[in-house]
């Protein structure tokens, strides 16, 4: 049997509300312990460790917690002891979450990453099944060199591509137009495609251990919206991602100030509050190639590849062959 670390941060997996109930309680309570003790079958398929990491819900996630992580499980993936790591962790940021690790692990091992949508108390609770798979998947010869991947409701994403698409029911998760890598069927892992896109041993940002990262936030555009937002993030972001309408776009009012802030090194990325699609380059909404479009990443994914790409150039230019690479 392989050995697989189980790295505990919180989430609703370890929430706990009122008994059989789902729909309130607080995530991050119950110890990882607790949890790998109500699947008994667990024990079966591999030799476990965990360490509660933290135990948060997983909106106090940060880019200063990211790199943490990151540097963490990075000393632990070079242990001969480990053959794999399976992350838990709350679903509202897990996709931030997988796609930064999957730039910045310097690793072939497989680590996944799993939470649930149930508290542990509910009836029926969710958890234990999704951790149970994740640790299967970390056992599974086949999931070797895909980079970060996720386990939720029966399906295996890639890191990269995964996206909450429902804040309600159990299988919350899904690859937007690229389908899953794969199905879970009890302990059983069945792959059907590959992560495409370079991560881990290949990302340039795995590279070397990781301090800070610069600040970057993330601008709304809708009907009307002011050009004001823009000027604010500016005052203490390095770079912005614009949540656009359509293909990444705005306003005129928006394209001038996106203009003279790209002028004063402000480096700016256009994506889409759309689901679906691609940003391309726009001759009508940047005549003058200011901006990187995010190529399929969603406005949360494009800022974490825009910290990790200010983290090592300032160029746009640069910047813009990271977009089509990652
Ligand atoms: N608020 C919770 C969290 O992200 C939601 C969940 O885990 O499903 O930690």
């Amino acid at each position: 049997m392989k050995n697989i670390m189980i790295v505990a941060t919180g989430g609703t997996i370890a929430g706990v509300g009122e008994i059989g109930k789902s729909a309130s309680y607080q995530a991050g309570e119950i110890n990882i312990d607790e949890i790998i003790q109500s699947i008994p079958a667990i024990n079966h398929i591999a030799h476990l460790s965990a360490v509660q990491y933290m135990n948060v819900d997983s909106n106090e996630m940060s880019p200063a917690r990211w790199v943490q992580l990151a540097n963490y499980l990075n000393e632990l993936l070079v242990r001969e002891d480990i053959d794999g790591i399976v992350v838990t962790h709350g679903t509202d940021t897990l996709d931030e979450t997988a796609y930064f690790l999957n730039l910045t692990l310097r690793t072939y091992k497989p680590v996944i990453i799993t939470g649930a949508m149930r508290p542990a108390t509910a009836a029926s609770a969710d958890g234990p099944m999704n951790l149970y798979q994740a640790v299967a998947l970390a056992c599974h010869e086949e999931a070797l060199g895909h980079g970060v991947m996720a386990v939720f409701s029966d399906t295996i994403y890639s890191g990269r591509d995964i996206q909450k698409v429902n804040n309600f029911k159990t299988d919350a998760f899904d690859k937007k137009d690229f389908g899953c890598l794969g199905y879970m069927r009890d302990d059983q892992a069945y792959f059907f495609a590959r992560a495409f896109k370079k991560h881990t041993l290949q990302s340039e940002f795995s590279q070397q251990p990781l301090t800070s990262l610069p600040k970057v936030g993330i601008a709304y555009y809708y009907a009307g919206a002011g050009s004001e937002v823009l000027e604010t993030l500016a005052k203490d972001c390095k770079g912005i991602v614009i949540a656009g309408s359509g293909s990444g776009n705005y306003s005129k009012e928006w394209i001038e100030k996106v203009g003279a802030l790209s002028k004063k090194g402000i480096i700016i990325v256009r994506s889409s509050r759309v689901g679906h699609g691609i940003v391309f380059e726009s001759p009508v909404f940047d005549e003058e190639k200011q901006t990187v479009p995010s190529n399929t990443l969603s406005p949360q994914k494009a800022r974490v590849l825009l910290m990790l790409a200010l983290s090592v150039t300032k160029e746009t230019e640069k910047i813009r062959e990271i977009f089509n690479v990652y």
